[in-house]
């Protein structure tokens, strides 16, 4: 009999993304899908942008009414497979026919009836999981709820923290209007005289992970915890971090659709990207001009405060182009905006998400600037690495793990970084950047060894499978 693994997720591609948790959503379930006796499915919200192309595939299976409190919520229950993969969706116009997947005032609630909802739905799935695995606050309330519900005895439960900074917190006055729970559940979920959704996910899971092994450690501490580090530190004999992977075979730079010039080892195919995006852009044009590029959210998590205190000096000072793509919060909106006037032609601030001009800037790029603050995996470095663009990071959490400073006497390391997260060492390591890029034999030195990186999720899916087995061993005991 195969174990039957659940997903629960708030995102996943190919159906809504809005960062790394979606290419996770959409990666590792297949992966999983290889292993003989194993199946895992994946539920999630049926958001209003599914409708166009989406929504006529599915098939209906169930409809019920969810409480949150005194409300009933109609929903409906749909199923779809996509790559070998069985998806469910849940649907209610309320919480989720809406423009955007979060950010309103009331996503508390919402993802506390998109997890009453997944765990009403569970009679009417053709799948009995032996486990479920949550990913991410969204999500996290099922591990309680299931056990409370106790709906089927003997499911375990896993909780992957993608990003320990998301909590889903509420008011504490909110859980009489939210649950039908005695008072003693709160107990799990309370933080600081407040509800918090990642916390009761934390305290009632079988297992915890996280998506590295350095953000596992780091998050013990009170600088990293977010808050959470003494109920991470309370956890930690259960806790493991599990390094993500990318899926090579969606993101490849010699099968892209989205990229004009496809190419695996050249770096003059390569660099054919580089004039296309140079002329796309209206940029100088010219192969030898460096070019940074920057994919991300803007949020401060990012380290685009050390961005805004070097760039201006960095492009005032060195014969360079600068790509950022990325939307998020108004300052930092603003600010590249304002320097893209400043440096016409030289700096380049797109403000959008779009996910085939990031393929082609992953492809065009000869660096991928990510200065993170933190980083619990961070996908955006192994996609770059994988299109052969040289990533520099900030030593923390995943970024640690999958990025080794190049050192050009031993020709070892696939990058570049700088340890403390200040300003002038992020501008001290680009300028050592240029350096590199213009000696030729350092330069193909650093670039063969990127070459040869990578991240294919085969690894860590051994690992997810171990885990399983220990989760389930320890049901039976
Ligand atoms: P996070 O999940 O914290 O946002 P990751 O590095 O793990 O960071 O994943 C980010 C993912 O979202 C990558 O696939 C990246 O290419 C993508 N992404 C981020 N911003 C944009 C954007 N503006 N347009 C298209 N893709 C984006």
């Amino acid at each position: 009999m195969k174990k039957r693994i659940l997903f629960i997720a708030s995102e996943g591609t190919p159906f809504v993304k809005t960062g790394g948790l979606a290419d996770v959503i959409g990666a590792l379930p297949n992966v999983l899908n290889d292993v003989d006796d194993l199946e895992t499915r994946v539920i999630m919200p049926l958001y209003q942008s599914l409708y166009p192309y989406w929504h006529s595939q599915m098939k209906k299976i169930a409809s019920f009414d969810v409480s949150v409190g005194w409300r009933k919520q109609q929903t409906a229950l749909y199923q779809i497979t996509y790559q070998r993969v069985t998806y469910y969706f849940i649907e209610n116009e309320y919480y989720f026919s809406r423009d955007d997947v979060y950010g309103y005032e009331d996503d508390g609630e919402r993802f506390v009836y998109f997890c009453e909802a997944v765990i009403s739905s569970l009679p009417y799935l053709d799948f009995e999981p032996n486990i479920l695995h949550a990913h991410d606050w969204q999500a996290a309330l099922t591990i309680l709820l299931s056990k409370v519900y106790s709906c089927t005895p003997k499911m375990k439960s896993v909780l992957t923290i993608h990003n320990l900074k998301y909590q889903g917190i509420m008011l504490r006055d909110s859980f009489h209007d939210l649950f039908h729970l005695d008072d003693e559940h709160i107990g799990g979920m309370e933080w600081q005289g407040l509800i918090n959704c990642l916390k009761a996910g934390i305290y009632h899971a079988d297992k915890v992970t996280t998506v590295s092994p350095s953000y596992a450690e780091e998050i013990k501490s009170p600088y990293y915890g977010e808050g959470l580090h003494q109920c991470i530190q309370d956890r930690s004999e259960d806790l493991v971090g599990i390094l993500n992977g990318i899926d090579t075979k969606s993101y490849h730079p010699r099968t892209d659709r989205a990229i004009r010039f496809h190419y695996q080892f050249s770096s003059s195919r390569k660099r054919l990207n580089k004039l296309y995006i140079q002329h796309k852009f209206s940029m100088e044009i010219d192969p030898d001009k460096p070019m940074y590029v920057m994919i991300t959210r803007f949020v401060e998590q990012k380290g685009l405060h050390l961005i805004e205190a070097i760039l201006d000096q960095f492009l005032t000072e060195e014969d360079v182009q600068f790509i950022i793509l990325g939307t998020g919060e108004s300052h930092f909106e603003d600010y590249f905006h304002q320097i893209e006037q400043r440096f016409k032609g030289k700096m380049i601030a797109y403000l959008k998400f779009d996910e085939k001009l990031a393929r082609q800037l992953y492809a065009a790029g000869d660096f991928f600037v990510m200065p993170s603050k933190f980083e619990p995996c961070g996908l955006a470095q192994l996609i770059a690495l994988q299109y052969n663009t040289v990533p520099i990071v900030r030593e923390t959490g995943g970024l640690k793990d999958t990025v080794i400073p190049y050192n050009e006497y031993e020709k070892s390391g696939n990058g570049f970084s700088f340890t403390n997260y200040n300003a002038h060492d992020l501008l001290a390591v680009l300028r050592y950047t240029l350096n590199i890029f213009h000696d030729q034999d350092k330069w193909y030195a650093l670039f063969r060894n990127v070459r040869k990186s990578s991240f294919s999720w085969e690894e860590s899916r051994d690992q997810y499978v171990k885990l399983y087995e220990q989760v389930l061993a320890s049901s039976s005991t």
